[in-house]
């Protein structure tokens, strides 16, 4: 299995460094803004995230299924009465008074089957949906164009999801001690040493249980060697750095694509409903759970090794909004990959307390000469390499990558920038190294 880790928080890296903040009581679990770290000393707290298979039994698949319809139910039930409540008096109840009502029903014949649920069920439904309100009416202030009004939880399409409150679960080597449930197996210990934070999600993907958690952790920057990079991300090789280093997209993605495409052809023959097309379905899924976590696994080692690396990194920022939303399947699978890598840049620089620079998307990395400064608009996307009427040849990822190095140091004039980093006028440094990564 792979372990994926990931932050909850998504925007880029700030240090607090005010002492007086670090007391500050862990206010609402579901507050995504909060700050990354804080400085202490030398370390950092971070909150880190790992996610862990479970083992569960049968018996305990059984109520994982019955609890997941019960943090839809208690999220629906939330959404209907704020809206009849806005409706007929203009005010809608917050999460606190609906989890009155929640205890309340509790006590009724009709809804006994919720006394046999983790009490932190309901109460993380309706917080999520308290969250899902403020995001709506936030989007609103901006005047965003998808506003995204809360939606009922349906079973078909949300996921097998259902969270826990730290507090109520108990983590003990290689098992987890679930509320009303008792203990389950997980394939391997926590990673992380520290107070859990967040929620305890339990999830069901491809026929698999996990557990993620999010841990509050002592983090120790790494000593960084390298100066100033700039990363130019791309569709045939995964990040192209300014001073030669490639990570290559894993081969391993090819090869199940076609495994993918045929388990796609095999299920579309199937009768749909039936017992040999859920088997079907089944087998789409993990290949595609394959595929992502043989991405994520490469993308985590690559910017891994960014993070601990350089101390100023430059990337083109993927998180325009407006940007065009591509229905080419291969081409939005990229994207979606060039956005991971740009989001675990953001959080894990910020650990290793470097400094990540977003270059606008509208920059000509590719098509300007890092040579002479003329702009190449003849260049397509299949040139790899190119003559620029200067007589510089470039490498296509490779100047880009320069450029958007050379953009970001004319940004943070006066960064010092190491032979490995390439020198002030982003040039590449003459060292050329190549990194495979993935389980290919
Ligand atoms: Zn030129």
């Amino acid at each position: 299995m792979v372990i994926v880790h990931r932050t909850m928080v998504h925007r880029a890296g700030f240090v607090f460094h005010s002492p007086e903040v670090v007391n500050v009581p862990f206010c609402g679990q579901l507050n995504r803004q909060r700050p990354r770290g804080f400085l202490f000393g030398d370390a950092m707290l971070v909150h880190k995230g790992h996610r862990i298979q479970l083992q569960p039994s049968q018996a305990q698949q059984v109520v994982f299924r019955q609890w997941a319809g019960a943090y839809r139910w208690a999220y629906n039930y939330g959404l209907e009465r704020k809206k009849a409540e806005h409706e007929a008096t203009g005010k809608s109840p917050g999460a606190y008074s609906l989890m009155q009502e929640v205890v309340a029903l509790k006590k009724t014949d009709e809804y006994a089957w919720l006394r046999d649920v983790a009490k932190s069920i309901p109460r993380i439904a309706l917080m999520h949906l308290e969250e899902a309100y403020n995001n709506f009416f936030r989007r609103c202030k901006d005047g965003a164009a998808k506003k995204g009004y809360p939606r009922w939880k349906s079973r078909k399409r949300s996921k097998v999801v259902l969270h826990l409150e730290p507090d109520t679960v108990t983590v003990e080597g290689k098992r987890i001690r679930i509320p009303k449930l008792g203990w389950v197996k997980m394939t391997k210990p926590l990673r992380f040493e520290g107070e859990l934070v967040g929620t305890v999600a339990i999830s069901e993907r491809a026929g698999k249980w996990y557990a993620s958690f999010n841990v509050q952790t002592e983090h120790v920057p790494a000593e960084k060697q390298g100066g100033a990079v700039g990363i130019d991300l791309g569709v045939a090789t995964l990040a192209t750095l300014s001073d030669g280093t490639t990570f290559e997209n894993p081969k391993a993605i090819r090869r199940h694509g076609q495994l993918l495409a045929r388990a796609q052809r095999q299920m579309a023959r199937k009768q749909k409903g039936s017992n040999r097309w859920h088997r079907a379905k089944l087998r789409v899924a993990r290949i595609q759970k394959h595929i992502a976590d043989v991405r994520a696994d490469a993308i985590h080692k690559a910017t891994r090794y960014v993070a601990d690396t350089y101390s100023l990194v430059a990337l083109e920022d993927l998180n325009v909004s407006g940007m065009v939303r591509n229905h080419h399947l291969a081409k939005s699978v990229s994207d979606a990959a060039m956005s991971e890598f740009g989001r675990q840049v953001g959080y894990k620089v910020g650990w290793e307390q470097g400094e990540v620079t977003t270059i606008s998307r509208w920059f000509p990395s590719s098509k300007l000469c890092g040579a002479c400064g003329c702009i190449n608009d003849d260049l397509t996307l299949a040139d790899r390499t190119w003559t620029c009427d200067c007589g510089a040849v470039h490498n296509r990822d490779q100047n880009a990558a320069a450029n958007i190095l050379a953009e970001a140091l004319r940004i943070h004039r006066g960064f010092p920038v190491t032979a490995r980093g390439g020198d002030a006028t982003g040039r590449p440094a003459k060292r050329e190294q190549t990194c495979q990564v993935g389980l290919a």
